[in-house]
């Protein structure tokens, strides 16, 4: 009898354990409310199928021996089982930060992606509405690019890109936006930024660029040229105030300005 009570309490320990765990799933995010309620009560109401037999026995009923033997592992295999999934949430939700992370970055370049340029691009437009500031959108292309391609190979080719990458992060602000848009385009935001201060910026990245080595291949230093267009979003003159489309007439504005730029000669600004 003390064997038999000792099997279904250790069961009923390990299913109590269960169902704890599963309620502390269903409390843990709004995306494990589903498994870990039903979990919970699947596994509660099978309380009672432990707690039964211990009454039972504890009245002077028949002892059942094989089922008090196998009552722990059936218990044990459940609280397992929640362990387990509790194991595979945690790494999911590693995973999906991960993933977050990546879409966030070019992984060539490690410039920002398109998609988050555009996203940190609307929120700096809502932001101008409140300061009051313009900001500046740049669309900067490298001059010829193809050339370098078909010269030394794409993987020279990488690297020329992922430096420029670099030159031109390392004389923008934390604040100001550097997204790879395009294979070799780039747009480049800087918020709370006058016209004036914008010119001397673009200026500025364009001469860099342009006395920077990019890479070396065929014992042969390669330097590139960037063409940069450039225009102002100024949020006291805007007609409009839904972010998504100022940003498509800012891109579009200024990819208009950067082509300007290439039939006046390439590497220069143009507005
Ligand atoms: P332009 O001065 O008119 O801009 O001439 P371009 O040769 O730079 O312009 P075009 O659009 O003709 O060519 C862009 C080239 O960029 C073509 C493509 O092979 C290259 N490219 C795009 N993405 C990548 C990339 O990820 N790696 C490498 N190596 N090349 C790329
Ligand atoms: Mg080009
Ligand atoms: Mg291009």
């Amino acid at each position: 009898m003390i064997l038999a009570l000792s099997l279904y309490s250790v069961a009923l320990a390990a299913q109590l354990i269960a169902v704890l765990y599963a309620i502390y799933l269903f409390t843990l995010s709004k995306s494990y409310r589903l498994a870990g309620g039903c979990l919970a009560i699947g596994l509660g109401l099978m309380l009672g199928r432990r707690l039964n037999p211990i009454v039972f026995i504890w009245n002077g009923g028949d002892i059942n021996i094989v089922d008090a033997f196998l009552a722990v592992p059936i218990s044990g295999f459940l609280l397992l089982g929640v362990l387990h999934i509790k194991a595979l949430l945690n790494r999911l939700e590693v995973q999906n930060f991960s993933l977050g992370q990546i879409s966030k970055i070019d992984p060539l370049t490690l410039a920002l992606s398109r998609a988050e340029t555009f996203a940190r691009s609307e929120l700096e437009i809502l932001k101008s509405f409140r300061s009051k500031k313009s900001i500046a959108f740049m669309m900067a292309d490298i001059d010829h690019f193809k050339n370098i391609n078909d010269a030394y190979g794409h993987p020279i080719g990488d690297v020329v890109l992922t430096n420029l990458v670099k030159t031109c992060q390392m004389e923008l602000r934390e604040i100001d936006i550097f997204g790879r848009v395009g294979g070799e385009e780039f747009l480049i935001v800087l918020p709370e930024t006058t016209q004036e201060k914008a010119q001397e910026v673009a200026e500025r990245l364009r001469i860099l660029v342009s006395e920077t080595i990019c890479a070396s291949a065929q014992d042969q230093e390669i330097r590139i040229t960037i063409s940069i267009g450039l225009v102002m979003f100024d949020p006291l003159k805007a007609m409009d105030n839904d972010p998504s489309s100022i940003l498509k007439d800012c891109y579009n504005a200024c990819d208009q300005a950067m082509y300007r730029a290439k039939q006046a000669g390439r590497n220069q600004i143009s507005t």
